[in-house]
């Protein structure tokens, strides 16, 4: 089989691979995006496209400092995605309303500190918001939060790849890391070996496998999240409601996103009657009308989960340019952005936009 070079790989098309190739290829380099399957088809296919943490005040500053970056940046991205390729990734500012929250204090002062606007609502204010609310006795209004829409987003990417020059190879399964003395000369793939002086593992869920025997032990373990979906009228819901850790997200369609379960089950992803009762129940209750309306789609996708919900942005301690871009578990679209930049920013040795200590390799997780 044939040898082949490039100047920089990446391993994995999900929204991290190809945001990264993106901020590579811009920058002027010459990058292959190898993957497994198909681009976009794993966890960035299957995810709700919340433009933010669930209950973002709970996650950790480095989790913060990247979904900020890349909420500021969305509109833009959006667009350009847009233009180069022709697919609307669909950014709706459709807001997040959280109900009867219990860490009120702790929201307001997190909201403060990052200059966000969180706003306390009532029940009244709750159902001006929202008519066909049944719960909710106080919430938290979160006006500023968007949603994309995922598989769209992944389909604009993958096409502005192209365009950018970037050669996005399919059914390409990286088996092995090829490591000399401390230094990365390529990969080895089912259709044979690339050489490279830089390799940037962006392989969600599965990228502990691929670095298990480079030494250090990365912390990523797939997390199944179940979804549903309904079809209904548009504009019948019209914010993205969270209750308890359940979600509601309308698209501009009218279809109708309820999620997610999180469970610890391995790689697989079959989906289940109870997440399909649990998911209707927990929905239903929240807006009654969606009991008259169809589910018309249900799936599992594995989150790339890590102890913290910290990723791994940065270079292999004892492997000299080799790179991994990982780990964004239940934020890997708002967080994309950012790794993406940062990583980018570290490949290419220029100033990077956030301090990267904290998704250090070696640093706690
Ligand atoms: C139900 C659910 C809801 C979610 N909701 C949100 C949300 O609202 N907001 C948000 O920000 N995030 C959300 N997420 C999380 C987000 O989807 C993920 O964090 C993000 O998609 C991770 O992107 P990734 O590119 O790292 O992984 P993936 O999209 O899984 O991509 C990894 C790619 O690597 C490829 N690959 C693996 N091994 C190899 C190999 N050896 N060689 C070549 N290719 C390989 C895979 O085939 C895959 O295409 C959700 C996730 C789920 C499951």
């Amino acid at each position: 089989m044939s040898v082949k070079n490039q100047d920089i790989l990446i391993v994995g098309g999900g929204i991290i691979g190809m945001l990264t190739a993106r901020e590579l290829a811009k920058a002027g380099a010459s990058v292959r995006l190898l993957e497994r399957g198909a681009t976009g088809q794993e966890s960035s296919w299957a995810g709700g496209g919340i433009i933010s943490p669930l209950y973002p005040w709970r996650y950790e500053e480095s989790v913060t400092a990247l979904a900020a970056w890349g909420q500021q940046h969305y509109p833009q991205l959006s667009r350009e995605l847009y233009e180069e390729s022709g697919i609307d990734p669909e950014l709706l500012p459709s807001g997040l309303l959280m109900l009867d929250v219990e860490d009120t204090e702790a929201a307001q002062a997190w909201a403060t500190a990052h200059q966000h606007k969180i706003e306390t609502l009532h029940a009244d204010g709750l159902r001006d918001l929202e008519p066909g609310l049944a719960q909710g006795d106080s919430g938290l209004w979160m006006p500023d939060v968007a949603q994309i829409r995922n598989p769209r987003m992944a389909q604009a990417a993958r096409s502005a790849l192209q365009k950018l020059g970037v050669v996005v190879e399919e059914h390409a399964e990286v088996t092995e890391l090829m490591v000399e003395s401390g230094v990365i000369r390529g990969v080895q793939t089912v259709n044979g070996r690339y050489d490279a002086a830089q390799v940037v593992v962006a392989s969600g869920a599965w990228s502990a496998e691929l670095l298990a025997r480079l030494m250090v032990p990365v912390q990523v373990e797939p997390v199944k999240g179940q979804m549903i979906l309904y079809r209904a009228q548009p504009d019948a819901i019209r914010h993205i409601v969270l209750n308890h850790g359940k979600y509601i997200i309308p698209r501009r369609d009218g279809h109708i996103l309820t999620g997610s379960t999180l469970e610890f089950v391995g790689f697989e992803k079959s989906t289940t009657e109870d997440a399909l009762m649990e998911l209707r129940q927990a929905a239903e209750q929240m807006f009654p009308l969606l009991a008259q309306c169809e589910v018309v789609n249900q799936w599992a996708g594995l989150r790339p989960g890590t102890p913290t919900g910290i990723p791994y942005i940065g270079e292999h301690p004892q492997v000299q340019g080799l790179y991994l871009n990982a780990g964004h578990f239940r934020n890997g679209v708002v967080l994309g952005p950012a790794s993406a930049r940062l990583m980018a920013d570290l490949v290419l040795k220029r100033a990077p936009i956030l301090a990267p200590d904290a998704y250090a390799l070696d640093s706690v997780h």
